[in-house]
């Protein structure tokens, strides 16, 4: 879903580059995902990994969602920390967590973590009685992403072993689809969560069966959360990113093939610090400011429809005007020949509606996650253009 930026247009962010939300995207992103698990009557575990913002943490909880999921053990401690009491760690934790992780249990929180591991499994159930608490245990699968998790067929063996070590409470599985949330082929990412469903629905009947009945089946994604909500096995799910929007996802499209109901509502605003070219403009915000894994960010607002926002080094990037990209081409094929071509050319004028210097741009994220983690701060902006700053402080020391 796009939309006209409204009242961020005419915010000035004190300094640039920075990061601004349009709350009303946020709150009517945050609602909508609300009312899709509601109705489904699964719980939205959202994922605190995205943002790292405990202030967004908490309205997220305030609006319903049944906790927080965290990807590592400085995150969880941050929202700890901020008074969020129910906690999932999403990977398993390297040794020195076990006790770190404990120490939020002994202080009240209700958390659990997965793991996919003997030794760990071992390690937290040691950490947790020496700290004189419990720590929930959730058996991590990997049903194709490869990255954590074990395969089905060893679920049951560590789930027992879950149950029997003293300081542990098994609680369940996680299935993270990572591989399939960006799958831009519709027909093959929803055939893949059909068949992950009948997977893990024959998996929790083995389960059942041998009296290790999963109490929680957790997983999901935005671009798999509409199969997550129908599939009838997930009673969690994980979704992160549909807070913001990314490029990365607003592209890849939903699974339903039906218009994204998220809003964009977070951009980065940049400044044109210098226009010394006739094909770009140079702005403030760098490899420093975007992550860069993900597609460029994308040029939303400030600058001519169709301008393209490229990396220029640790602090800056260009935007080049849609108008110039031919005379560049045509200079040569080398990119930096065709700038100083163009330069050197007098028949190649600038264009008048290129941005000038001290003109504020604004951006939408190529991914998110990774892009919030270099701020230390969401400007988050209302209607009426009045401004609140909140931290990312569950970023805390760890990134
Ligand atoms: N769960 C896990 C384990 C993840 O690693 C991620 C993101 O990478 C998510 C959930 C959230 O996914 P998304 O941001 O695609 O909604
Ligand atoms: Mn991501």
């Amino acid at each position: 879903m796009t939309q006209t930026l409204g009242p961020l247009l005419q915010f000035q962010p004190p300094t640039t580059p920075a990061l601004v939300v349009r709350r009303a995207a946020l709150e009517a992103n945050l609602a909508t995902m609300q009312a899709a698990c509601s109705a489904a009557g699964v719980g939205l575990r959202a994922h605190g990994k995205m943002h790292k913002c405990t202030r967004l943490g908490r309205r997220q909880i305030e609006l319903g969602a049944v906790g927080l999921c965290c990807q590592t053990v400085g995150e969880a401690q941050g929202y700890a920390a901020a008074g969020v009491g129910d906690l999932l760690i999403t990977s398993p934790p390297a040794p020195w967590g076990a006790e770190k992780i404990a120490a939020i249990a002994a202080s009240g929180v209700d958390i659990a973590v997965v793991a996919d591991d003997a030794d760990q499994i071992a390690r937290l159930g040691a950490a947790a009685t020496a700290a004189g608490t419990s720590v929930g245990l959730v058996v991590d699968i990997d049903l194709g992403t490869h990255r954590t998790g074990v395969p089905p067929e060893e679920v049951a063996a560590l789930a027992r072993l879950a149950g029997q070590t003293p300081g542990l409470v098994y609680r369940g599985i996680q299935a993270y689809l990572g591989h399939l949330q960006h799958l831009a082929d519709l027909e093959a990412r929803r055939a893949a969560c059909q068949v992950t469903r009948q997977r893990l629905g024959a998996l929790i009947g083995e389960l059942s069966e041998a009296g290790l009945k999963p109490e929680l089946v957790t997983g999901g994604g935005t671009g798999t959360y509409v199969e997550d909500l129908a599939s009838g096995v997930f009673n969690e799910i994980q979704a992160g990113s549909y807070v913001f929007m990314d490029v990365e996802y607003e592209d890849c499209g939903a699974i339903d093939g039906q218009a994204w109901p998220f809003q964009q509502a977070l951009f980065i605003a940049t400044s044109v610090v210098s226009a010394r070219h006739k094909t770009h403009v140079v702005c403030d915000s760098g490899l420093k400011a975007h992550s860069v894994d993900g597609p460029p960010a994308r040029v939303v607002a400030g600058a001519p429809h169709g301008t393209r926002w490229r990396p220029m080094g640790d602090e800056h990037s260009a935007l080049f005007h849609p108008a110039m990209m031919g005379a560049v081409k045509a200079a040569g094929s080398d990119f930096a020949g065709g700038i100083t071509a163009a330069d050197e050319d007098a028949s190649i004028a600038w264009p008048a509606d290129a941005p000038k210097v001290g003109d504020v741009v604004w951006l939408q994220p190529g991914h998110i996650d990774p892009t919030i983690n270099l701020y230390d701060a969401l400007i988050v902006v209302d209607e009426d253009g009045s401004s609140e700053i909140w931290p990312v402080d569950a970023r805390r020391s760890s990134r």
